[in-house]
């Protein structure tokens, strides 16, 4: 689907899998930070019939580990679908675990990479987290069916190592929500329904921290790789006018562009995480700029005064 060729790196040594790399996998990776309607644009993509949606495939491990619900209903370990990816990477005697870069030196020196442009990333150590993926999506394409792979982990270190890892063909779509808009959701208690838990009020400067870290890396990702198609996307621009935003990032994608991929919103997936309105019944693709409203402001001065230079770089005003 994308420019698909053959996997540059030879196959490593030691415990090789039965499913070794050859052939690149089109990967289409969403960035970005959480609470800016990522679910909503992987449902829209993942409603392409050429696209199967993983959804945040970087807690793959912890959902596995815990049996936390898949977005489907059923627990992760009962789910159709991750059976079928379980079986299919049993038969080929691998086993795979996919977790966020977790090592404090190895989120350091990729941080230091992208803005040093030194290799100080191990190519052992990028390849092992490149080839696990690779494992866990080529089982993927197989049980659903479908060439492209979405993957909406929205971590950029996740994503300069799968760039790095040279596994596959990669497009980046950096998704940004107005800062201000995040810093509003972050104040309130949220339900996790995967999890049958709730994330509690956050603190304003750790997730203005957090807001820009995401961002500003996520762009750095993108500079860093020219070579790896990307595109910007506002959260804003895709729920106000979803059918010209989709057909743009079609267009990027170089996939056609269906009118049943806004319809398909509502269908089921089995995403693995995702925010509350994955898991409703009835959801429709709406504008919230409540934070307008809402915001308080102390939080709102603490944004402005830390991450506002970077929300007027994204055209926020
Ligand atoms: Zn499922």
């Amino acid at each position: 689907m994308f420019n698909s060729t053959d996997v540059a790196p030879a196959a490593p040594p030691g415990k090789s899998p039965m499913i070794l790399p050859r052939e690149k996998i089109d990967l289409i990776y969403v960035a970005g930070c959480g609470r800016s309607g990522s679910t909503l644009l992987d449902a829209v993509l993942g409603a392409h019939p050429a696209v199967v949606s993983v959804g945040e495939a970087w807690y793959h491990a912890r959902w596995q580990a815990n049996n936390f619900a898949c977005t489907c209903g059923a627990p992760f370990n009962a789910c159709e679908f991750w059976q079928a990816v379980a079986a299919k990477l049993r038969q080929w005697k691998t086993a795979v675990a996919i977790t966020p870069v977790t090592r404090h030196r190895e989120k350091l020196l990729s941080v230091l990479q992208l803005y040093t442009g030194a290799p100080l990333l191990s190519a052992e150590r990028v390849n092992r987290y490149g080839r696990a993926s690779y494992q866990l999506f080529k089982a993927v394409q197989r049980v659903a069916g479908k060439t492209v792979v979405l993957d909406s982990s929205k971590n950029p270190l996740r994503l300069l190592y799968l760039c790095l890892s040279g596994y596959f063909n990669v497009k980046i779509i950096h998704l940004v929500r107005d800062g201000r808009a995040y810093v509003n959701s972050t104040s309130k208690r949220v339900q996790m329904p995967a999890q049958e838990g709730w994330i509690s009020p956050q603190n304003v400067w750790r997730t203005t921290g957090r807001w820009i870290l995401t961002n500003s890396l996520s762009r750095r990702v993108c500079a860093e790789l020219p070579d790896i198609p990307s595109c910007l996307i506002k959260y804003e621009e895709f729920s106000a006018a979803p059918e010209a935003a989709t057909r743009r990032l079609c267009e990027f994608l170089q996939l056609e562009y269906g009118p049943a991929m806004l319809e398909g919103a509502g269908a089921a997936a089995h995403n693995i995480s995702g925010s509350r309105w994955r898991y409703q019944a009835r959801r429709a693709i709406r504008l919230d700029e409540a934070w307008r409203q809402e915001l308080a402001p102390r939080r709102l001065l603490v944004f402005s005064l830390l991450g506002g230079w970077l929300n007027r770089q994204f055209g926020y005003q």
